[in-house]
């Protein structure tokens, strides 16, 4: 790959890889930056492990709300998730029910 700035030309800088109007450039970090371009950048495992953190606060959340998530459930699609959504929604209003008797 060509070591310099696709926008400017400059060589000898630091380049970037980025996506900029749907498009893979590796960019200088001035054009980068007048080129409002995403960088594209691996994740470290700082990254990765903060992500696994995220999944399971969620995953304690949907516990606490009386769930047992599966790890596949997840992923799936809209669908699912919708159901989801129907079936804690059942959940709640069965609990107020409760609460009101
Ligand atoms: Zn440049």
């Amino acid at each position: 790959m060509q070591d310099k700035c696709a926008v400017c030309g400059i060589e000898g800088r630091k380049l970037f890889d980025t996506i900029s109007n749907f498009r893979f450039l590796r960019l200088c970090s001035r054009c980068a930056f007048q080129e409002h371009a995403t960088l594209i950048e691996k994740p470290t495992e700082e990254q990765i492990r903060k992500a696994n953190t995220a999944y399971s606060v969620y995953e304690r959340l949907a516990k606490a709300a009386g769930f047992e998530i599966k790890h596949n459930q997840l992923r799936k699609k809209k669908p699912k998730k919708l159901k989801f959504l129907q079936t804690l929604k059942k959940r709640l209003m069965r609990k107020s029910q409760i609460q009101e008797t």
